[in-house]
């Protein structure tokens, strides 16, 4: 039996055995990376490509 091994997931930053206190990362600093990673994806700003929908052509006529 070998189930003590596998009852932690691996940390899905960098693949190290987690910790219980930061469960499921290895480190505080890994789940911040994490948290980061979540905030930066919710920063996300949206292209308002409205206002260059129609770039300024200049006729050549
Ligand atoms: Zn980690």
């Amino acid at each position: 039996m070998s189930a003590a091994s596998e009852k932690a997931a691996p940390c899905p930053i960098c693949g190290r055995p987690s910790e219980p206190a930061v469960a499921p990362f290895c480190s505080a600093r890994c789940a911040d990376i994490d948290l980061g990673r979540w905030l930066s994806d919710r920063y996300v700003i949206p292209t308002d490509d409205e206002e260059e929908s129609e770039p300024p052509q200049k006729r050549s006529e």
